[in-house]
């Protein structure tokens, strides 16, 4: 019988909200006996509007190991400082350690073009250290890895279609069920902020942020890749090839 090899899936987000964009396909591969690791870069101490820092890091690093609980994943959590990530070239070699530690084969992280700073200097530091990482000449504690498979989430502020999809249908539930577990974020921050950013006329509730961010966005991409729900990642590099809509990851081809 042919062995099948267990992977080790890295997801690199800034907050731990992060996951939310990917969390179906990170469920799917936790699902199939692969390793999952899910890291936030921060402990997510500003998102809010009178929890002091200290108590907010606490509730979403607890909020994040609910989360981890609920795919099945692994998490650990970084030392920066939420909405004030450094830039990308201060961190590079934390993250080549990282990296060289936790040998990925596949990393998920946020495309290094999105609008967010913290969000863009994960991503760019992360496909940095990715490459610097598989370079053996570069000696550090760890040896160095075959260079990993990158998919990126997020938008970037250029116009561009994704690259690959995943479909999700049969992980909805459970992506449902984890996202709503950042109760600190969808029932408190995101309504204060959106009543404070439109004058008072929105204030969303957890079941419309979970249509609209869980349910309409994934039905929007499952309609795009010929599923039901999908979720969307985009490449980056010439030497990756171009994946048609309706295949799959390439390491996930048997879902
Ligand atoms: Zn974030």
């Amino acid at each position: 019988m042919e062995k099948k090899e267990k992977l080790h899936v890295v997801f690199i987000g800034a907050h731990p909200d992060d996951e939310g964009f990917c969390s179906g396909t990170l469920a799917k591969y936790a699902k199939k006996g692969h390793k999952v690791t899910i890291v936030s870069a921060t402990k997510g101490g500003r998102g809010h509007y009178e929890i002091p820092t200290e108590k907010l890091r606490e509730i979403r690093m607890n909020e994040l190991q609910n989360v981890a609980r609920i795919l099945g994943t692994e998490v650990m959590f970084l030392d920066y400082v939420d909405a004030d990530i450094p830039p990308p070239s201060d961190m590079k070699d934390d993250f080549v350690n990282l990296l060289r530690k936790l040998r990925p084969n596949i990393v998920i992280t946020w495309h290094p073009y999105t609008d967010r700073d913290d969000h863009r200097n994960i991503g760019q530091v992360v496909y940095d250290a990715c490459f610097k990482s598989s370079l053996p000449l570069i000696m550090t504690d760890d040896s160095f890895i075959p260079l990993p498979r990158i998919y990126f989430i997020g938008e970037p502020v250029y116009p561009s279609e994704p690259d690959v999809y995943v479909d999700i249908t049969s992980v909805i539930n459970i992506k449902i069920e984890a996202v709503k577990e950042h109760k600190s974020q969808l029932e408190e921050w995101i309504p204060w902020s959106y009543e404070m950013g439109t004058g008072g006329k929105i204030k969303p509730n957890l079941d419309q942020i979970i249509k609209y961010f869980v349910k309409e966005r994934g039905r929007k991409f499952g309609i795009a890749s010929g599923v039901k729900y999908a979720e969307e990642f985009r490449i980056i590099g010439a030497g990756m090839p171009k994946i048609k809509a309706k295949q799959l990851l390439p390491y996930t081809i048997t879902f």
